[in-house]
């Protein structure tokens, strides 16, 4: 159960004329988003940053105990806000009891306050940090190359990579951890470019003992690991081995499976289904997404009929994430009517449990069930990729002479409502989707 929302985009304070003070615009619209029915928010890095060619996303970290109070890299605020207005925005998703995910950026920094030789390449880099906050200072050995490895699992770009396997390195990110979590009051992470250091670390981070109100905390983490299905799922398995706390992550190629669905004329439903994904090999560990804030360039987006993909995450396992700019700025949510965003969120809680059952799949007509767990009863799910027609097929449902009603649906031509349907004594019964369309059933 729960829905994510990624509450940013690339560049969102600069284009909504909302610089320094994005905190407070999330703040705003929190008391919805949980009407909504969604359960956790992905906030931006909240460290401050290089900004070293004007305001970053925070994807370049200079001070990690910088949330915006210290007069350092331009500004006291961050790119998203006040330390102040944080601490206020993280409060007010706690009361509304929404979790908070805190993206952390641990594989490179950028912005050193000096240069110095490394002395194993003899070479000048911009490795020394004499941050405000004088909290995690750092020399060249916090970085590679240093005598702790000599192997770095991936650099990004330019900037000096923190090498984890300095002990110091090391248990200053548990500190930070633990800093985000018991003091800050987040509720877990994103962890970002995970494929740029060992996994240990990871394990190290989802595994620590944080405390809170006099009891243990066990924070969520999701890791951010860009990959193909078999890379992903060695990734988590190698974190996840000895690890009471497992981490999920992304399912990237789910994603360009669901761009293909949206964008593509005639891609057949059968690869989207049967096709590899992270998500068919371990949905407990897995959240779906469609858009991210990275999927920017040309071509990237997704830009036909993008319902279609939030569809198939929201009825589907795995943990949805919803894109902040297909929710508001494209306006998918479509608020108190059974075609956006919100109703599919409403579906997701209230009927997505239980397994997955293919009941129908040709080329251009799938149909799912899922068959309810605990207190969620379960639904059906129609996906119709055909241009032209309503289309819908009997099948043998897991529920004998049952009523059902579409509770979310859409169509590119045609948003009427999908008439209710029955099963039969045998549990057969007809289910039906528009044209370019999705219908999803529950019980009456
Ligand atoms: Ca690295």
């Amino acid at each position: 159960m729960g829905v994510i929302m990624q509450t940013f985009y690339w560049d969102c304070p600069k284009e909504e004329g909302k610089e320094f003070e994005w905190w407070n615009y999330i703040n705003r619209e929190i008391p919805l988003l949980a009407k909504a029915g969604f359960t956790s928010l992905w906030l931006p890095p909240v460290h401050k940053a290089a900004n070293l060619f004007g305001p970053s996303m925070g994807y370049d970290p200079y001070d990690y105990y910088d949330l915006g109070e210290f007069d350092q890299k331009g500004t006291v605020p961050t790119w998203f806000g006040s330390r102040l207005e944080l601490d206020s925005l993280i409060e007010s998703a706690h009361s509304h009891g929404l979790g908070v995910i805190a993206d952390i950026v641990i594989n490179h920094n950028s912005g050193a306050d000096a240069q110095e030789v490394n002395p194993i390449t003899g070479q000048s880099r911009w490795t020394r940090f004499d941050v405000k906050s004088g909290k995690f200072p750092r020399n060249w050995e916090s970085f590679h190359p240093c005598m702790y490895e000599s192997w770095d699992e991936m650099t990004f770009g330019d900037m000096p990579d923190l090498s984890h396997r300095n002990p110091y390195v090391y248990a200053e990110l548990l500190k930070l951890a633990r800093w985000l979590i018991e003091e800050v009051g987040f509720d877990g992470f994103r962890y970002d470019f995970v494929k740029g250091y060992g996994a240990n670390t990871i394990t190290a981070i989802q595994e620590y003992r944080y405390m809170r109100d006099g009891r243990y905390f066990r924070p969520y983490g999701v890791a951010e690991f860009w990959d193909n299905a078999r890379a992903i799922e060695n990734w988590v398995d190698l974190a996840n081995f000895s690890n009471s706390n497992p981490v999920d992550a992304f399912d990237f190629p789910l994603r360009e499976l669901l761009k293909e669905l949206c964008d593509s004329y005639g891609f057949s439903l059968r690869s989207l289904v049967q096709g590899d994904t992270v998500l068919k090999a371990q949905p407990q560990t897995t959240v779906t997404f469609v858009e991210n804030h990275d999927l920017r360039d040309e071509g990237r987006p997704i830009t036909n009929d993008k319902l279609l993909a939030y569809s198939y995450i929201m009825t589907h396992e795995g943990y949805p994430c919803v894109f902040w700019k297909d929710y508001f700025n494209y306006n998918l949510a479509l608020r108190d009517t059974p075609n956006g965003i919100d109703a599919l969120v409403t579906a997701h809680e209230k009927y997505a449990g239980g397994d997955t059952t293919v009941l129908y799949l040709s080329d251009d007509l799938y149909i799912m069930q899922r068959g309810g767990y605990d207190s969620q009863p379960g639904l059906i799910y129609v996906l119709n990729n055909r241009g032209d027609d309503w289309r819908g097929e009997w099948v043998t449902t897991k529920w004998t002479n049952a009523s059902f009603s579409p509770v979310a649906w859409w169509g590119k031509h045609d948003l009427s409502r999908p008439a209710d349907q029955s099963t039969a004594v045998d549990g057969r019964g007809q289910f039906f989707a528009p044209a370019r369309g999705y219908a999803v059933y529950a019980m009456k």
